[in-house]
């Protein structure tokens, strides 16, 4: 394979992903490449159904081998979210800005010790003719109670990352890639191009 398109036009996993594929000769091309495409509503309720979608929809309509995560942040003492509702956290046009307050006012009565958390991530993998394959990824660690790191993007800066003593913000990106949620699932993934001769 020399090509896959991944479906998204966040350009920080793209900037990810990138990292991890192109050293194996895989060009990522993201969906700003294709502005014909429309907007993908991710109305599933979990990371796997919402993954599928975009990746098939997309594989669909350009009728090339596509790759799409769905992945956020997974906060126990909040019932499991912000969830697969991660990205509108804090409303539909929300910033990662605005997302990472309101998750420091939701967890603000929580005490430490309590402040546990995971980073998980589906890829799904659409090759033409093929059926889809998934891929999963998870990181554990803790909300902390202020900012810290210039790294990454979304909720990094909060989630401190269990064995790192680091927040994810704080990892420079090919640490981060080595161990997240992102890095997990995308490192199966490209197992299964390479182990299917592509
Ligand atoms: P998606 O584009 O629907 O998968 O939304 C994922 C959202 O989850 C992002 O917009 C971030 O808010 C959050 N998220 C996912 N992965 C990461 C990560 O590696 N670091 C920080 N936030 C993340």
């Amino acid at each position: 394979m020399k090509e896959l398109i991944v479906a998204t036009r966040n350009s920080g996993k793209l900037k990810e992903i990138r990292g991890l594929l192109e050293p194996h000769g895989i060009r990522v091309l993201g969906l700003d490449a294709f502005p014909q495409i429309p907007e993908i509503v991710e109305d599933g309720v979990t990371f796997a159904e919402n993954a599928l979608k975009k990746a098939q929809m997309v594989s669909t309509q350009t009728g090339c081998c596509c790759l799409a995560d769905d992945s956020g942040l997974v906060v126990a003492a909040l019932g499991g979210e912000p969830g697969v509702y991660s990205a509108r956290y804090a409303g539909p046009d929300a910033d990662d800005d605005a997302n990472n307050r309101k998750l420091l006012a939701a967890m603000s009565a929580v005490p430490d010790g309590q402040r546990q958390a995971a980073f998980c991530c589906v890829m799904a993998l659409c090759l033409p003719g093929q059926e889809p394959q998934l891929f999963e990824g998870r990181v554990e660690g803790e909300i902390l109670r202020e900012a810290r790191g210039n790294e990454g993007f979304g909720y990094d800066p909060l989630f401190w990352v269990a064995g790192q003593s680091r927040t994810m913000a704080e990892l420079p990106l090919p640490i981060k890639n080595s161990l997240s949620h992102r890095g997990q699932a995308l490192r199966q993934a490209l197992d299964f191009l390479v182990h299917m001769g592509r």
